[in-house]
């Protein structure tokens, strides 16, 4: 895909992340590699996903410098780059704040995997450390999750939020959806559990 492809991608899925509520705000930033150029397009900092425009596409050298584009590059694009290093297979990251899976992730949590669907297809779900967000330190925790766990989809990243990551934008969304989805569901399973026993407790007791 071009570069004029993936920028028009890069808006279809920051659309999607907002539209589906997997970030409030200005929360989430989302990138893409750009075959042949040794370079990622990445969102500009402080802007809504719901509002980002072709031009909200920035054009960042492995070093991080900008090549093509205004503004100033998410604030994240350190962990992106990151990633990127680390994992050749990944071309595409989605990082947002989706509430459940915040849930777990502030907890310090691994995401459970209730389901065979988030088992086979999500299999590990490890949680990073905390650190401020747009520092060095977040983006060395992030990058060492992908480094350790070779084979992920996806992190929690404690106090903030998710990564996903895949061979496409559109796959590292539906990783996110996932992600969030599955955590939805794993608090769902712990509230019938727990309400099922009371239930038997109450009964044992009459
Ligand atoms: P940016 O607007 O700089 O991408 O930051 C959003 C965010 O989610 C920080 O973690
Ligand atoms: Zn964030």
């Amino acid at each position: 895909m071009n570069e004029e492809l993936l920028k028009k991608e890069l808006v279809h899925i920051s659309h999607k992340v907002y539209k589906r509520g997997l970030t409030q705000a200005t929360g989430g930033n989302i990138s893409v590699r750009v075959p042949g150029r040794d370079a990622i397009l990445i969102k500009r900092s402080g802007i809504s996903l719901g509002e980002v425009t072709k031009e909200d596409a920035l054009l960042l050298s492995r070093e991080g410098d900008i090549l093509e584009g205004y503004g100033t590059p998410s604030k994240e694009y350190r962990f992106h780059l990151g990633i990127y290093r680390t994992r050749p297979d990944v071309q595409a990251v989605v990082h947002c704040h989706p509430n459940y899976a915040i849930g777990y992730a502030c907890l310090g949590i691994e995401l459970p995997l209730p389901t065979v669907t988030a088992q086979k297809i999500l299999g590990h779900v490890p949680v990073t450390e905390a650190a401020p967000s747009g520092s060095q330190e977040l983006a060395y925790y992030v990058t060492e999750v992908f480094e350790k766990y070779p084979n992920i989809k996806a992190a929690l990243m404690k106090d903030h939020g998710i990564c996903a990551v895949g061979p496409s934008l559109e796959a590292a969304y539906n990783i996110a959806t996932l992600v969030e989805d599955t955590a939805k569901q794993a608090f769902i399973k712990m509230q019938i559990q727990r309400a099922l026993s009371q239930m038997n407790k109450r009964e044992a007791i009459q």
